[in-house]
């Protein structure tokens, strides 16, 4: 399969956040936001080649029970994702897998983690990209299979106080359980991250929803492998 990188840190978001995990980053992705914080997957996308069983070893050499499958967009390499599920399970990992919510698949998996992509993630609408990104980024038929079949989360990544508008229709259309919604400010940087943290927290308690810090970019910043 291609992917981008392995490495063992914290979840930095979520359900899950502070855990010891090992992340499998997927490359590639069906979609192109704006902001996208792995370029390198998406808009450029690596190109490393590895098989099932080298994913394995590399991930299980570090003893650890949580392991985080994200991308890019883990699904669109639908039968290597479902085969490393299948492994990993057998060995008694714990599986996350983060996706953009717009391709199932039945895998061996214990909390997907959706991230559906608000109108705030289209490209430029003169980009060639902007069309594909705006008609996929949200398949509500998908994101209703995940919640019907496993434990989810949805997290928002929220640019301005606007976009509650759009998650709340979302949310009414698909029945989104509001405990299962979580609200993250759009930034790759702290400084950006905290000029959002009040005004989200607020809209948090408003409408019931948890509100995510993304820890990862408090540490690090926009650091890769971390
Ligand atoms: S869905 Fe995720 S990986 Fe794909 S372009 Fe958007 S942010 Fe990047």
């Amino acid at each position: 399969m291609k992917f981008s990188e392995l490495f063992h840190t914290i979840q930095g978001e979520g359900q899950l956040i502070g855990v010891p995990s090992v992340f499998f980053r997927t490359s590639y992705c069906n979609l192109r936001c704006v902001w996208c914080d792995t370029p390198y997957t998406s808009w450029h996308p690596e190109d490393r080649d590895i098989t099932v069983a080298e994913s394995v070893a590399a991930i299980t050499q570090y003893r650890c029970k949580h392991v985080v499958i994200t991308g890019g967009e883990p699904f669109i390499q639908t039968q290597a994702l479902i085969e490393l599920c299948r492994e990993l399970d057998a060995q008694g990992h714990h599986i996350t897998i983060e996706t953009n919510a717009t391709r199932f698949a039945k895998v061996d998996a214990h909390l997907i983690s959706m991230s559906p992509k608000l109108r705030n993630s289209n490209p430029s609408a003169d980009d060639r990209f902007f069309n594909r990104h705006e008609r996929g980024r949200i398949r509500p038929d998908v994101i209703r299979k995940f919640l019907d079949a496993y434990p989810c989360q949805v997290k928002f990544v929220v640019d301005t106080p606007e976009d509650l508008a759009e998650i709340r229709a979302l949310q009414t259309d698909i029945r989104i359980p509001a405990e299962t919604i979580l609200l993250m400010p759009q930034g790759t940087t702290p400084t950006a991250l905290e000029q959002k943290q009040r005004w989200l927290v607020d809209l948090c308690k408003e409408n019931g929803y948890r509100y995510s810090p993304r820890v990862h970019v408090d540490i690090w910043g926009d650091k890769r492998g971390v």
